[in-house]
């Protein structure tokens, strides 16, 4: 558990008049890797709430909103953004060593983010389309969540991540509880919501059934199905949601498409995406998926 109290003045030294202030609130640090940044504006967009954790938390390394930087260590990180070059590898085991408690926030650091969609390409291919001169990048075959590095604490989904999770997350550490994230289906805060089911009206195919609740069913709230894009629920059947998105009509392509998202490289819809490649090839093939 950590102290978070204010700045406290020291008792006078003698010979001098102003007291020395010590600011023993804990550290924050904001840090970045392969992402778009958008997790990182999710807490800036806190706005109100970000007044008042500023009087919780020292803000001490958030080179997105601001220059100054105190260093380490720091009892809190947020990590941002996935693993994708020689150097990320090195620096997260870094930020791990001088970080207390360590949160990963949103899809690219929880599953490697769009950017994984590369664990199924030639990484080379990519890179020779994309840079005029290849031979001076320095990348990995593969993007891959924090959590394969090193030790998370604690994971926040979502692309991006939900502001009143990110403030609950600040909280629950604050007072040194855990924090208060449901791991259920999106159907679940749909339903609460008293949404009208979109498939079942509309045949428009939805991911909820094996999304992780926290955006509010944001997508179905407005006649949209889900994207995905907080990662599998606990125990996600994705068996069941690949049948339900043929019946709707989808072909094996379009649903290796909806699951190779923004959380691609989670699991879960990686297995679900390369059964359905399997059975394909199997199909194309004349023979039994392996
Ligand atoms: S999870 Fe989404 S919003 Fe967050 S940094 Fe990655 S791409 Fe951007
Ligand atoms: S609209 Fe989607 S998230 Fe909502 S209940 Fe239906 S399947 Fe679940």
């Amino acid at each position: 558990m950590v102290e978070h109290a204010h700045e406290h003045p020291q008792p006078h030294d003698a010979g001098h008049d102003a007291p020395v202030a010590v600011d023993t609130r804990p550290k924050l640090a904001v840090w970045k890797f392969a992402s778009c940044d958008g997790c990182q504006l999710s807490i800036l967009n806190c706005e109100d709430e970000l007044l008042q954790i500023a009087e919780n938390i020292h803000i001490a390394y958030f080179p997105e909103a601001t220059r100054a930087i105190v260093e380490g260590p720091y009892e809190l990180s947020l990590v941002e953004g996935s693993i994708t070059t020689p150097e990320d590898v090195r620096r997260i085991h870094e930020i791990r060593a001088q970080s207390g408690t360590l949160v990963t926030i949103g899809a690219c650091a929880t599953a490697g983010g769009i950017q994984a969609l590369r664990n199924w390409a030639d990484v080379d291919e990519f890179r020779s389309i994309v840079y005029a001169h290849p031979e001076y990048l320095s990348t990995l075959d593969r993007s891959t969540p924090i959590a394969s590095h090193v030790d998370v604490d604690y994971e926040l989904r979502g692309c991006p991540v939900d502001k009143t999770q990110l403030v609950e997350v600040l909280a629950a550490f604050l007072n040194g509880r855990k924090p208060r994230i449901p791991t259920y289906s999106v159907c679940v805060e749909c339903k609460l919501k008293g949404n009208v089911c979109v498939p079942v009206a509309t045949g428009t195919p939805c991911l909820g059934p094996v999304t992780q609740a926290g955006c509010g069913a944001l997508c179905p709230s407005y006649g949209r199905g889900c994207y995905g894009c907080f990662g599998p629920q606990d125990s996600a059947n994705t068996d069941a949601m690949t049948r339900q998105l043929t019946e709707l009509g989808m072909t094996g392509a379009d649903i290796v498409r909806v699951y190779r998202t923004f959380n691609a490289g989670a699991p879960e819809f990686a297995a679900a995406s390369d059964a359905l490649e399997a059975a394909a090839a199997a199909s194309a093939g004349g023979g039994e998926p392996s």
